[in-house]
Order: C-alpha cells, then structure tokens, then sequence
C-alpha cells in the first residue's frame, strides 16, 4: 500500500513514520508533478489550513486532489486537513475541497485553550489521547456522517464514506490505532 501525504506545510513527518512503522509505503507530495506518482490513500496534516490551501492553489495541486477524493480516494484528514476537507466552515468566507459534508469551526477552543489533551471515547476504538493544537471542532454533520468522538459535546471525529477527519491529532500521541483504521477503510 503507498500513502500520499500532503507535505506543502505542517506536520507530515510525524504521519509518514508511523505509516510507514505500520507497514506501508509512503510518499510526500509536495509539488504537482508528485500526484502523478502512484498512490492509494492520502493524508492530509495538520497546520494551517489557510497556509495549506494557498499552497495547493498556486502549486495547481488542489484540482487534481479534489477530484481523487470525490473518485473515493480513502484521505485521513487531521486538524487542519479536516478543515481542508469540510464543506463549511462557520468562522471563514474560504472553502477547501469541500468533500465531507460537515461544518467546522476554526481555532474553536480560543486561545486560552490553544493546545490540549483530552482522553476521550472513540466509536470502535476505545478510550483514545487527543492532542488538541488551536483546533477546530465540527459544529454539524449532514445525514450518512458517522460520528465517532465527540468531546466535552463538540464532534471531534468523523467518518463519511471513505474519509476520516479528526479535530486531533493521533500523529502525536503514540497509539497508532486511529492510523490503522485509517489504513483499513
Ligand atoms: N488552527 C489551524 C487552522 O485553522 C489548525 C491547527 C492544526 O492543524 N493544529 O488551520
């Protein structure tokens, strides 16, 4: 299995270690011409999605990114990728790949709760560490969204058909197992 992981800003690097300690192959995709290579699924980090986004457009990375997601693609989109990957977002007139029919909300816990950690229930996983870093949660779900953590009442992860969006970020807590599902979807 290769795994695409965006790698134009933010925290690839924690991603392709355990992808790759759990077996797969892993390319970064860090320029048009890497999205020609083959892959199977794709990662898309945390960081800053408005960064992120930019980046995507002027590389011209966006268009053919967007149309592997709505081909199916399986994506695992974390924090700033989840923003990436929503449909709306409340706090921001720009719009990503809009695949996931959820809305976010960016930098949703303020800033005195810029970073934190939460050990909180996963559906099919169990009790899970979230590392939340100036994270957004999700606000609402469209019909056939799965919702699989909800943290303290707001949405923190989510699955719609081959994508798993998480407000967290499972690349810095050591427990691999958020990966793996993503790895089997
Ligand atoms: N605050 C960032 C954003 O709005 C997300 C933070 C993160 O990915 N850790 O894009």
């Amino acid at each position: 299995m290769v795994i695409g992981i965006l790698a134009v800003q933010g925290a690839f690097i924690e991603h392709e270690k355990i992808l790759q300690e759990l077996g797969a192959d892993t390319i970064q995709l860090r320029q048009k011409n890497d999205l020609d290579r083959h892959f199977d699924r794709l990662v898309l980090p945390g960081g800053e999605s408005t960064v992120q986004g930019k980046l995507l457009k002027d590389l011209g990375m966006y268009g053919i990114i967007k149309e592997m997601i709505e081909d199916g693609m399986p994506v695992l989109g974390t924090c700033a990728g989840l923003i990436l990957l929503a449909e709306n977002i409340s706090n921001d007139t720009r719009k990503y790949f809009q695949t996931l029919p959820v809305t976010v909300k960016r930098n949703a816990y303020g800033r005195q709760l810029g970073s934190f950690h939460y050990d909180g229930e996963i559906k099919g996983i169990g009790v899970f560490p979230m590392e939340f870093i100036r994270a957004p949660y999700i606000e609402s779900v469209a019909g056939g969204v799965d919702v699989l953590a909800e943290t303290d009442g707001k949405i923190t992860a989510v699955k719609y058909k081959k994508q798993l969006g998480l407000a967290f970020h499972p690349e810095l807590c050591g427990d691999y197992r958020l990966h793996k599902m993503f790895m089997e979807l």
